[in-house]
């Protein structure tokens, strides 16, 4: 692979693009996983590849709820793994939650080399891989299998890159879904609980930071912030954002 400047005006994109990539080879990141990631890098565009207020508001929602669930857990498929394991680890270790391998284009290989990669992140228990599986209704790909101890008893669900039909299969199961998703027009973005339209990569640390701070908080608090946290209005207020943007960009 080409050595990409340090210079280049799109070095950091292409940084993203290189993990993918290597993902790819290494047998863990699906091919449609690249065009997914393609399909992110245009809507991030559109928020000039920054964090937005809205963005933040639903961070803040996120860490709330993964802090007051009874049984919160984490779904990983092949581009979370290769952009942000640590984060994921981490994220899992601080709340705490489980982690589990959930794909849609699932294999046993792939699985097991997500585990892999997770391990080296620094993961202990990993659920989802290789083990028997219970099955969540209404869905036709392999993500409706899902591990028992896992997301099938999960009060919350962090489905990093989600696909839509999941999301609402999760939702029916009356479960709060906290998706990230650059595309706030999404069937996920629409389905989910609380939907982070932010890069994976800035948004997972910033949500690491805010549950360590409101970690120590009582659970009235955390509550009131869940409360006052709507997401279709949230989404709305993304899509001004980006609409406030083009029409100043348009004027010039
Ligand atoms: P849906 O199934 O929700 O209707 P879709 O079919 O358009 O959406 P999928 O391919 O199922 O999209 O999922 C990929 C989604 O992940 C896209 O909406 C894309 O914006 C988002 N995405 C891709 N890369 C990233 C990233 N790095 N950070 C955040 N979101 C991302
Ligand atoms: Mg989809």
């Amino acid at each position: 692979m080409a050595k990409i400047p340090a210079n280049h005006p799109r070095a950091k994109s292409l940084k993203i693009r290189e993990k993918l990539v290597k993902g790819f080879e290494r047998g863990y990141v699906a091919l449609e996983g690249l065009i997914a990631q393609g399909r992110g890098e245009c809507f991030d565009y559109l928020l000039e590849e920054k964090t937005t207020n809205p963005a933040k508001k639903a961070i803040r929602a996120a860490a709330a709820a993964l802090l007051l669930a009874k049984h919160p857990v984490i779904s990983v498929n092949g581009n979370t793994a290769a952009l942000v394991a640590r984060e994921i680890v981490e994220l899992a270790k601080i709340i705490p939650a489980k982690i589990e391998v959930n794909l849609f284009y699932r294999t046993k290989a792939r699985e097991r080399k997500i585990a892999i990669e997770l391990r080296k992140a620094g993961a202990k228990e990993i659920l989802g891989v290789g083990k028997e599986r219970a099955t969540i209704p209404e869905l036709m790909s392999e993500r409706r299998r899902v591990d028992p101890r896992g997301i099938l008893i999960a009060d919350t669900v962090l489905v990093p890159l989600e696909d839509g039909d999941r999301c609402q299969a999760l939702r029916k199961l009356n479960k709060t879904v906290i998706a990230f998703d650059l595309n706030p027009l999404s069937r996920t973005s629409q389905a989910a609980s609380i939907t982070i339209v932010d890069n994976i990569v800035r948004a997972a640390p910033n949500l690491i930071e805010t549950v360590k701070q409101l970690k120590e908080k009582p659970r009235a608090e955390l509550e009131k912030i869940l409360k006052k946290f709507n997401n279709k209005k949230n989404l709305a207020e993304v899509l001004k954002h980006i609409n406030k943007r083009l029409t100043e960009l348009s004027k010039k």
